[in-house]
């Protein structure tokens, strides 16, 4: 069984700051990611308000210069899906689905979150062929043709704004009467021509035989229901923290993890960071700050572990 002072598991932006900490201060460890590093913002096309780039990144730059700046001190990451962490004599013992085994004397949880599916009729049949959840990857296959986007945080009307460069017509249905997002968002998706919206309403079924050409619409105020026709539909409902394979203990009512201010967990020298945490911001600024805080007291935590603490 290999042994590292650190295991981080999750290759976000939360992961890979702490994996640049850790690996500055000269902690041994592993990154264990079951796709590729950049977590969520491998989903989105423009990121406008991560501090230092004043004319914006692409989600895939700020993936490449968070995983290289990481590598460069030391991360050595490997692919593989974390299915269980147990404690140990006073080391953590992770398993992944491949039937590998890891030990370390801190984890740090950095497993992020995934989008939420509607639930319902049609969505999981055309799921990909013309439903989608990531405007960045397939908004380009809808130029001049007509979407439809549900949701009305920031993560739908970003993407609605990528998407209306292609598309020749997008309706944003949305079930509250206004949207979530923040107002900068809200001015430039209304002053578009070529978006418009549903409110009040909610999408009960996703019509079409192999592809997606219609969605049925249910306005909640007056209970009238329509049949829209569209090409495809983009759903973005919230997000599910990827947490699976944490101790229930550890969860709060939606299986995010609690932590105090420091990252820890209840469990000794467990730690969490980024948008898998309980009640925290979940923006890329946000997550970076998690992972530096929680890779210093893991850090904290392992000298005491080893008996070197300089304090
Ligand atoms: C479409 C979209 C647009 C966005 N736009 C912005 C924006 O403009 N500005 C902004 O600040 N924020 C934006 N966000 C939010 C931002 O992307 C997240 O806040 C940020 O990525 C959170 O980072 P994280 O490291 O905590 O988690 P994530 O980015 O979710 O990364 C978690 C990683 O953990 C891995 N993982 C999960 N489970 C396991 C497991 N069991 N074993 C191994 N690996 C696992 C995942 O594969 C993933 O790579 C956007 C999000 C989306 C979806």
């Amino acid at each position: 069984m290999e042994k590292y002072d650190l295991i981080i598991i999750g290759a976000g932006p939360s992961g890979l700051t702490a994996a640049l900490y850790a690996g500055r201060a000269g902690y041994t460890m592993l990154m264990i990611e079951k796709t590729g590093p950049g977590g969520q913002i491998m989903l989105t096309d423009k990121i406008d308000n991560y501090p230092g780039f004043e004319d914006g990144i692409s989600g895939f730059e700020l993936q490449d210069k968070l995983y290289k700046q990481a590598v460069k001190f030391g991360l050595h990451m490997i692919s593989d899906s974390v299915i269980s962490i147990k404690k140990e004599n006073d080391l953590f013992i992770v398993s992944t689905l491949t039937g590998k085994t890891f030990t370390s004397i801190s984890v740090i949880l950095s497993t992020g979150a995934t989008h939420r599916l509607l639930g319902v009729q049609g969505e999981s049949r055309l799921s990909g062929k013309g439903v989608s959840y990531c405007g960045t990857c397939d908004g380009p296959f809808y130029r001049n043709r007509e979407v439809v986007i549900i949701g009305g945080g920031d993560t739908a009307l970003t993407e609605a704004l990528f998407i209306a460069k292609f598309a020749k017509k997008i309706t944003i249905i949305h079930r509250k009467e206004t949207f979530r997002a923040v107002s900068s968002l809200i001015k430039q998706t209304t002053s578009l021509p070529n978006i418009s919206f549903i409110m009040n309403s909610v999408v009960t079924e996703i019509t079409g035989e192999n592809e997606v050409n219609g969605v049925v619409v249910n306005n909640i105020k007056t209970g009238a229901i329509e049949t829209l026709k569209t090409d495809g539909v983009f759903v973005f409902v919230g997000l599910d923290p990827n947490t699976d394979f944490v101790d229930s203990s550890l969860l709060d009512k939606a299986k995010y993890i609690i932590t105090n201010d420091k990252m820890e967990t209840s469990v000794k020298g467990l730690f969490a960071a980024g948008d898998v945490r309980s009640e925290t911001f979940r923006q890329i600024v946000c997550a970076c700050s998690d992972g530096a805080k929680s890779a210093q007291y893991a850090g904290e935590f392992i000298d005491e572990q080893k008996g070197n603490s300089y304090q």
